[in-house]
């Protein structure tokens, strides 16, 4: 079970920041979001369709409930895989109100009947349905709710180009940096009243793969620890035992991480390697290699993507302890 695939659950909702102002990092995005907000408020209209584009857990649906909580309009979630037919949208997209965010995750994965009805709704908030079969078919249209649709996926490329083209507003979320996460890891802790002093933070943000989902979850692991330790405090002892304990090393790759790395380094000589080869090799789904393990390996320059496959850079040797092969020492 792959982490990042995790769905939200409570200790997730219980720290989901709901205002633009308590959201950490993503500066960029943030302050962007913000000034369309405040347009779309004062002009009395709809906010633009916003794509977010980023890994599992970088807080792509917390960011679209706070769009929502921020426009004050109703917030309404779905996605993809659960969207079956083009009836299902159709009932989503009626029931909408003037202004109202749509979140529809994981968006690459809708069906593409479902993908077609939703164009004339994004683009002319209409609904194109065929009702009937054979020569008593009719195409009725339907006007529809001027709403916002936000949508999230963690790879641009799995959409199709006329979906893309249809967002105004397309949001790229990035890894977050240790200061960042330091700052969720202690706003976690206040809100659970968790005992935790300033390195105990820094040590758990260190190892959380630029992620507040996998940051929240080591929060929980460490005040476990600090309980049964019978210690008032997370002090960065106890988390450290604690994630090493867990098999999150010191940087924050766990162990599937490292036997990929591994995989690629002693296996195929650090490459280049294929995905599929590397899926096979693992016992794991290449979607999930590619939208959980590999963005962080690459952002960390463990790891290239190149035409001939994957390729492991010295920094992946150095860390995992593996003899760097000749053609790689420079
Ligand atoms: P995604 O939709 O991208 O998979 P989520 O929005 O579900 O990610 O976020 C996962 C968890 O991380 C949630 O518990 C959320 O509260 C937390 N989180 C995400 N981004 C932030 C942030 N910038 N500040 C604080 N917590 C965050």
């Amino acid at each position: 079970m792959l982490d990042g695939e995790r769905k939200p659950d409570d200790f997730d909702a219980s720290i989901r920041p709901d205002r633009l102002a308590d959201f950490t990092g993503q500066e960029q995005a943030r302050a962007n979001l913000a000034v369309f907000i405040e347009a779309a408020k004062q002009r009395g209209e709809a906010l633009d369709h916003v794509l977010f584009v980023g890994p599992p857990g970088l807080g792509k649906t917390t960011l679209a409930q706070i769009m929502a909580k921020e426009l004050g309009v109703n917030f309404r979630s779905t996605s993809g895989p659960v969207i079956a037919k083009a009836g299902d949208l159709a009932a989503l997209l009626t029931n909408l109100e003037d202004r109202d965010v749509l979140f529809i995750d994981e968006i690459h994965r809708l069906n593409p009947a479902v993908e077609e009805i939703l164009y004339p709704a994004m683009e002319d908030y209409q609904l194109d349905l065929i009702i009937g079969e054979g020569p008593a078919a009719r195409s009725v249209k339907i006007d529809l709710a001027k709403f916002t649709l936000v949508a999230a996926t963690t790879r641009l490329g799995l959409l199709t180009t006329p979906l893309r083209d249809r967002f105004g507003i397309p949001i790229r979320l990035q890894f977050y940096t240790v200061p960042e996460l330091e700052l969720i890891v202690k706003r976690g802790a206040r809100i659970f009243g968790i005992g935790m002093d300033d390195e105990g933070a820094l040590e758990v943000a260190r190892r959380a793969r630029g992620t507040p989902r996998i940051a929240g979850r080591l929060l929980r692991r460490v005040r476990d620890f600090a309980i049964v330790d019978g210690s008032e405090k997370v002090t960065r002892a106890i988390a450290d035992k604690a994630l090493n304990q867990l098999g999150v090393d010191p940087i924050g790759l766990d162990e599937l991480d490292r036997r990929y790395l591994t995989v690629i380094g002693e296996n195929f000589g650090g490459g280049p390697v294929g995905i599929e080869t590397i899926a096979a090799s693992l016992s794991e789904p290449r979607d999930a290699i590619e939208d959980i393990i590999e963005p962080y390996l690459i952002q960390q320059g463990f790891i290239q993507r190149t035409p001939r496959g994957r390729v492991l850079m010295p920094r992946a040797f150095d860390h995992m302890g593996m003899a760097t092969p000749e053609t790689l020492v420079t």
